[in-house]
């Protein structure tokens, strides 16, 4: 019996984020709530990749990412790939791409600004840097850095 086989195990319908940066799968799951979605969820980590030397996958069944939880996986893993999986085939192939503009998904750090005080305010950033990963609020300009994003 091939390891291999059982570990690429296809799923019937769902969603496959491949090419994660190894050790960031973990992060993925808890900031996507994807365990609290009532369907099986697969981790797979430190997968062995041509492209990159390891990878964590994740296997998420019966249910398929929205553009929101994309953009947030962008954050955390800019090189990830989305695949929608319908029936045991790739249906669509979501582009992993950090939106220029970051609505409704990240927390402003500085507590006075109108995004956390506003009724109804939502924060909003600005990509100021693709490489690093620095984003700033567009309310207050505040710059935060990948490491010190926090997630809505
Ligand atoms: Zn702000």
């Amino acid at each position: 019996m091939s390891g291999n086989l059982l570990r690429v195990q296809p799923i019937r319908n769902g969603t496959v984020i491949d090419h994660i940066e190894a050790g960031r799968g973990r992060k993925i799951l808890d900031i996507l709530e994807l365990g609290n979605s009532g369907t099986t969820i697969s981790l797979l980590i430190n997968v062995q990749s041509k492209k990159q030397k390891r990878k964590d996958i994740i296997k998420v069944e019966d249910r398929e990412l929205d553009e929101n939880e994309i953009e947030k996986l962008a954050l955390l893993s800019p090189n990830a790939r989305v695949n929608i999986i319908r029936n045991y085939a790739v249906a669509d192939k979501k582009k992993v791409e950090i939106p220029k503009f970051i609505s409704d998904i990240v927390e402003c750090p500085n507590e006075n600004c109108i995004c956390n005080n506003e009724r109804g305010a939502t924060s909003n950033f600005r990509l100021i840097d693709e490489e690093k990963i620095q984003i700033q609020c567009t309310y207050c300009g505040r710059k935060i850095e990948e490491e010190s994003i926090n997630f809505l």
